[in-house]
């Protein structure tokens, strides 16, 4: 079962929670107990070693304006 990570918009907490298919965000929520939650990607422990793949948010947007 995937595990997802989650923080909390209200309070800021940073949780993680096993999520079926079948849940909706709605039902989560915070150690505290908000419901406005918001579901990251990027998890702090998690680190990819070698093979050549990371993430990287510099990506360089394509611009292929050529008006003819
Ligand atoms: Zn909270």
């Amino acid at each position: 079962m995937p595990t997802y990570n989650f923080v909390c918009e209200t309070c800021g907490s940073k949780f993680e929670k096993f999520m079926r298919f079948s849940e909706s965000l709605l039902t989560v929520e915070c150690p505290n107990h908000h419901t406005q939650v918001r579901r990251v990607f990027s998890a702090p422990a998690v680190v990819f070693k070698g093979k050549g793949f990371y993430v990287t948010d510099s990506r360089k947007p394509v611009n292929e304006a050529s008006s003819s």
